[in-house]
């Protein structure tokens, strides 16, 4: 079983690689800017509160997100193993997602990060914005704060994933089928 955190900014590319890598293991995706969208749209009270920080591209509190991951996890725990997307974002989240696997004796088997340099990311995000309908994709403000919210508070999460011998960074830029071979890769070695 392998649990996979994939990490990098917004527009990294961390949706696309879940996609392929979801075909190709069987594994379940946990994508927390996913779950939260599908909150919005159905109207519950969680995407009530989540959507102002969305909009802005700030981070929901991090007892809102764990709350949401936890309950997923337990609905499919009976899983192959998870592909974590935009989560954990802190490291409070990294921490909680430890404790949750491990009430489950699962753990996490490694962090594989998309690097990605900003004025490649800001593009992608925009051309993204053209056909995703997310508001916070649209404007350079946004956008702006979305990656300085990844800088200050989630790159921070690496060096948690590093520590414990679990960190691999792979070119984000490039062919998506060779992307996706080299984590593939990392993964057939964990
Ligand atoms: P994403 O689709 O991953 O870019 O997430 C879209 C937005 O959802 C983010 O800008 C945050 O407002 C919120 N969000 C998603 N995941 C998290 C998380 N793990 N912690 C806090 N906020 C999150």
């Amino acid at each position: 079983m392998h649990n996979i955190v994939l990490f990098g900014p917004p527009g990294a590319g961390k949706g696309t690689q879940s996609e392929k890598l979801i075909e190709k293991y069987g594994l379940t995706h946990l994508s927390t800017g996913d779950l939260f969208r599908k909150h919005l749209g159905e109207g519950t009270e969680l995407g009530t509160l989540a959507k102002k920080y969305m909009n802005e591209g700030r981070l929901v509190p991090d007892e809102v997100v764990i709350g949401m991951v936890e309950e997923k996890i337990e609905e499919t725990k009976d899983s192959k193993g998870f592909i974590f997307d935009g989560f954990p974002r802190t490291t409070a989240q990294a921490e909680a997602l430890d404790v949750m696997l491990a009430k489950h004796d699962m753990s996490i088997s490694g962090m594989i990060a998309l690097d990605v340099e900003e004025d490649i990311l800001k593009a992608r995000i925009k051309e993204r914005g053209k056909t995703s309908g997310r508001v916070d994709d649209q404007d350079d403000e946004k956008i702006n704060t979305r990656i300085k919210v990844y800088l200050d508070e989630t790159l921070p999460v690496a060096s948690y994933y590093e520590k414990q011998g679990k960190f691999q960074k792979i070119n984000g830029v490039g062919e998506i089928d060779s992307i996706f071979q080299e984590i593939a890769a990392v993964i057939d070695s964990y």
